[in-house]
């Protein structure tokens, strides 16, 4: 067991004066959308960026691991758990509107973004409806979908940069958007808020088309079971789903991991999946596709070990 020192203490103080929650031995499962992962050591919601960022100070000076995560519904906690400190945003939520920009807190769930941008009259979020991450985490894996990516409507993101101790915003190219990919995956930048370029519009309209396409999700993906969303990421114009599902693996198991029979593009948990079920199945997925089609295709989840 990894000696924590005066961590706890600190914690406790904290939470006593309202800046952060935290709670130690708490198994994953319970926080991320795949509902797979044994206990974090610590899992810790800072309530302000403050709170954040002197959380992680301490947690560098004392060489405690950590790891910054929005709504984990991008991500597989492994059966072990994980060794250090946890670290959720939902705690950074606060939203301003100036003409036609909105920024939020890295810890606000996109959808609400959507709703916020539609009950402004703003148009150009539609897209994220439905998604179930944050904008930290939405920014940080420049999500997309319905022709729609977070690179098009980014203009810049507040940043705090563990190793220098600085906020700076990221701009334009400086944030080196592509598909699946942004400059934070390259750091150990830590999204604080971000900035959306939108345009007014007839909110009617911007409601009509989030509707739709949250009709499209429900008649498509299977959201009546635990999972991470698509687990593979395109490729070569390639549509990930339609290799799985012509390699004949909609239905596919091991141990309660299950390729959906709805959407071949998700792994769902049926109930007990653990994480070494589900990586036996992603490579069970993947020979499958290179024996077939010859392709390789790579996880667009993250895998976070627990050491
Ligand atoms: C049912 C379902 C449907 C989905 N549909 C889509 C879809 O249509 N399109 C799509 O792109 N994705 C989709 N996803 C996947 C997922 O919701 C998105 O990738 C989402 O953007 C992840 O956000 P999150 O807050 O959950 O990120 P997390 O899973 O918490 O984190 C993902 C990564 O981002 C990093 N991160 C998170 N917050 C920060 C921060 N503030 N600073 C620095 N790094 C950070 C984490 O360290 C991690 O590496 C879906 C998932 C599910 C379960």
């Amino acid at each position: 067991m990894t000696d924590y020192g005066t961590l706890t203490p600190y914690l406790t103080t904290k939470r006593e004066r309202g800046e952060l929650a935290f709670w130690t031995d708490l198994p994953l499962s319970s926080c991320c959308s795949f509902k797979i992962g044994g206990p974090a050591d610590f899992v810790i919601y800072p309530k302000s960026e403050e709170a954040l960022i002197e959380l992680v100070q301490l947690l560098r000076a004392r060489e405690i691991r950590y790891n910054v995560f929005g709504n984990a519904s991008n991500v597989l906690f492994d059966d072990a758990g994980y060794r250090g400190a946890v670290i959720f945003t939902s705690g950074l939520c606060g939203l301003t509107c100036e003409d036609e920009t909105l920024t939020a807190g890295s810890g606000m769930p996109v959808t609400s973004l959507a709703v916020a941008a539609q009950r402004s009259c703003l148009s150009g979020l539609e897209f994220t409806y439905g998604i179930p991450g944050s904008v930290g985490g939405a920014v940080y894996m420049n999500a997309g979908a319905y022709e729609g990516e977070i690179k098009d409507v980014c203009r810049s993101s507040r940043v705090y940069n563990p190793v220098t101790g600085e906020v700076a915003v990221y701009s334009g190219a400086d944030q080196r958007f592509g598909y699946r990919e942004s400059a934070y995956m390259k750091a150990e930048l830590i999204i604080l808020s971000s900035s959306f370029s939108l345009r007014s519009t007839d909110p009617a309209a911007v409601r009509a088309r989030m509707d739709t396409l949250m009709q499209r999700r429900v008649d498509k993906q299977p959201l009546d079971f635990p999972s991470a969303g698509s687990v593979f990421k395109r490729v070569n114009g390639f549509y990930t789903a339609k290799l799985i599902e012509d390699a004949g693996l909609k239905g596919m198991s091991v141990g309660g991991a299950q390729v959906s029979e709805k959407h071949a593009g998700f792994i769902i948990n049926r109930g007990g999946a653990t994480s070494s079920d589900v990586h036996r199945l992603i490579e069970c997925i993947q020979n499958a596709v290179r024996d077939k089609f010859g392709v390789e295709i790579q996880p667009e989840v993250r895998t976070i070990p627990a050491l």
